[in-house]
């Protein structure tokens, strides 16, 4: 086994700037500054060690697995075989067999979702999931009961963000059969007990999958110790490449489950009369695997072995403790997931003033600081705190204090920045609290639609540089009406965007053939984006509003070079509502008012 600890120069057992120089893109610049990664829940970066180990596998041990009597394809087969056996030394599994390679933590639930439904779950039962879970967590069990007619329950959590497990307790019975719970909250970042919660469910006979997503590359595991019965993890998240993850599962359960997925290398023998599936681990790897992303993933955990996770853990904790009091300091800043114990991701919204999580992404990307936003794919999280999003940072061993000051410091100065301009626009704040929608609606910007676009395009043709473009998006933004609670208790929001959005669309009073609408949003740029459609649409003709090639327009100033492919998506989806607006009313007779 690769040695414990990383000594440095200095004869510190961590040290920091020597990983750093191991990860190439960390040393890059994002929007012209120094990129601050700490978007590592949602995955980690590679130290050279993994990407040369993957240009190794293709320039010298490419070939398919398992099949080829020469000698190229057996070096590919160990090399394969290989990162098996590291994966369940790393892990601690009994035999390297239960060792299973998916293409992550997602594929890893829905194999055993799927198998383990099929043979183990039937009417009436019940599979029991956590209030904490990640969709991937959540949806293949409401796959799984909707098939076979069992039912989800869910394990409370409490304001903290911990699960309430007396409650847990009380919902387990002799119909469980399994009971899924992450390891840690890739929301919150709350750790979860999850040998107390497997005791409990084979207490009261029912099998038990951890969701090992966020923990792995954090604390050491110990599969056996835990005493659950699956396990799993994604290659990505664990300093290792994308389309490789594990699965984990007990020999006398995985022996029992039906194949997944049919295909090459899953059978002993194939004839139309009767098939005979391998055995493990092969039963549930059909098709040519990920072979390069095994030998990658092989060398991620060789690198985080060679550090040493029993120093990982106590930096990541120094920086969570030393990130929650500084992000804790900044003004109107609240922390959300306040769990006694919790692994290194601090998530947060800002309330005074009210931003949206997507404006303060955004803002800290212009700095080159990337966190995400958003719901974390754990929509019943958002739902039981009653947000609707939230900005989070996640640690990872190459992450330093220093950084962590850059994200207070640029916290704290986008929310003065906020404060100060709200405060500036307060005299505009009339129409702000206007009590009718009315005057609200916006009238013609120009003579058509077209002749509003090529009005707008000679203005974006001004910047040049996708900053400047971006600023005056916002700008144009600041300058559209707040209706935004008004529209929120008379509308139903825009589906697909990354923000809240509403837009009411109406006939333009006083006349027959035209639309106009009123729209609001919880994020600036989406304002902008909405006051750019007003301009263009509102007060058209609907004809006009309908043939306009609104695609068209924006590739012409530029649009996706300053808007990311999540955004155009809302964007369509703000687009859509208006044309169906104009649709509706095209079909209608003329108005009489
Ligand atoms: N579970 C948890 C707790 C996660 O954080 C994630 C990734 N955000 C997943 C599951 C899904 O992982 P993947 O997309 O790699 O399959």
């Amino acid at each position: 086994m690769a040695s414990e600890t990383r000594p440095s120069s200095n004869g510190d057992p961590f040290d920091v700037s020597r990983i750093r120089a191991d990860f190439p893109i960390l040393h890059t610049r994002s929007h012209g500054k120094h990129l601050v990664y700490l978007d590592n829940g949602a995955t980690t970066q590679k130290p050279r060690a993994v990407i040369e180990r993957l240009i190794r596998y293709y320039e010298t041990e490419n070939a398919n697995i398992h099949r080829g009597v020469y000698e190229l394809s057996q070096r590919a087969t160990d090399v394969y075989e290989e990162a098996r056996r590291i994966v369940a030394r790393f892990i601690n599994a009994a035999e390297d067999k239960e060792v299973i390679f998916t293409r992550g933590t997602t594929e890893a639930i829905n194999l055993v979702a799927a198998s383990f439904g099929r043979k183990f779950i039937r009417e009436g039962d019940e599979i029991i999931v956590s209030a904490l879970e990640h969709h991937s967590d959540i949806v293949p069990w409401q796959m799984v009961a909707e098939a076979c007619g069992a039912r989800v329950r869910v394990i409370p959590m409490n304001d903290a963000g911990e699960l309430q497990l007396d409650e847990y307790a009380k919902l387990l019975n002799s119909r469980t059969r399994l009971v899924a719970v992450n390891h840690v909250s890739n929301a919150l970042g709350t750790i979860n007990d999850v040998r107390r919660i497997t005791e409990l469910a084979h207490a009261a006979g029912a099998k038990v999958l951890v969701d090992g997503a966020q923990w792995v590359a954090h604390r050491p595991t110990d599969v056996q110790a835990l005493g659950c019965d699956f396990y799993c993890f994604s290659g990505h998240k664990l300093y290792g490449p994308t389309g490789i993850g594990v699965l984990w599962g007990r020999r006398e359960l995985l022996e029992k489950m039906p194949p997944y997925q049919g295909g090459g290398d899953m059978i002993e023998s194939v004839s139309f009369d009767k098939t005979v599936y391998a055995g493990l681990p092969n039963k549930f790897e059909a098709g040519t695997p990920d072979i390069s992303g095994a030998a990658g993933l092989g060398a991620a955990i060789e690198y985080v072995e060679s550090i040493g996770l029993s120093n990982i853990a106590p930096h990541e904790d120094a920086l969570l403790k030393h990130a929650t009091e500084k992000l804790g300091e900044v003004p109107g800043l609240r922390i959300i997931g306040t769990a006694a114990h919790k692994a290194g991701v601090v998530s947060f919204v800002i309330k005074d003033p009210p931003m949206a999580s997507l404006d303060i992404g955004t803002r800290l990307d212009a700095e080159g600081i990337a966190v995400r936003t958003g719901h974390h794919c754990c929509q019943p999280i958002m739902d039981r705190l009653g947000i609707s999003s939230t900005t989070r940072a996640s640690f990872a061993m190459y992450n330093t204090v220093e950084e962590i000051n850059t994200l207070a410091n640029a916290l704290r100065r986008i929310v003065a920045d906020e404060a100060a301009r709200r405060k500036q626009s307060a005299p505009a704040g009339a129409s702000a609290h206007a009590p009718a929608a009315e005057i609200l609606y916006a009238p013609a910007a120009a003579s058509s639609p077209q002749a509003a676009a090529d009005e707008l395009a000679d203005d974006f043709d001004l910047f040049e540089d996708r900053e400047s473009k971006s600023e005056y998006v916002i700008d144009l933004g600041n300058k559209l009406p707040h209706t935004f609670d008004m529209l929120k208790a008379i509308t139903t929001r825009v589906p697909g965007c990354m923000s809240e959005v509403y837009i009411v669309t109406r006939r333009a009073h006083g006349t027959s053939d035209r639309i106009e609408f009123v729209a609001d949003a919880n994020a600036d740029i989406v304002r902008g984006l909405i006051a750019i459609l007003q301009r263009i649409y509102s007060g058209q003709r609907v004809e006009e509003v309908l043939a306009f090639d609104i695609e068209g327009f924006f590739r012409r100033i530029g649009l996706d070079q300053f808007i990311t492919n999540q955004r155009r998506t809302g964007l369509a989806g703000m687009i859509e509502r208006i044309r169906h607006g104009a649709a509706a009313l095209a079909g209608q007779p003329a108005a009489t008012a």
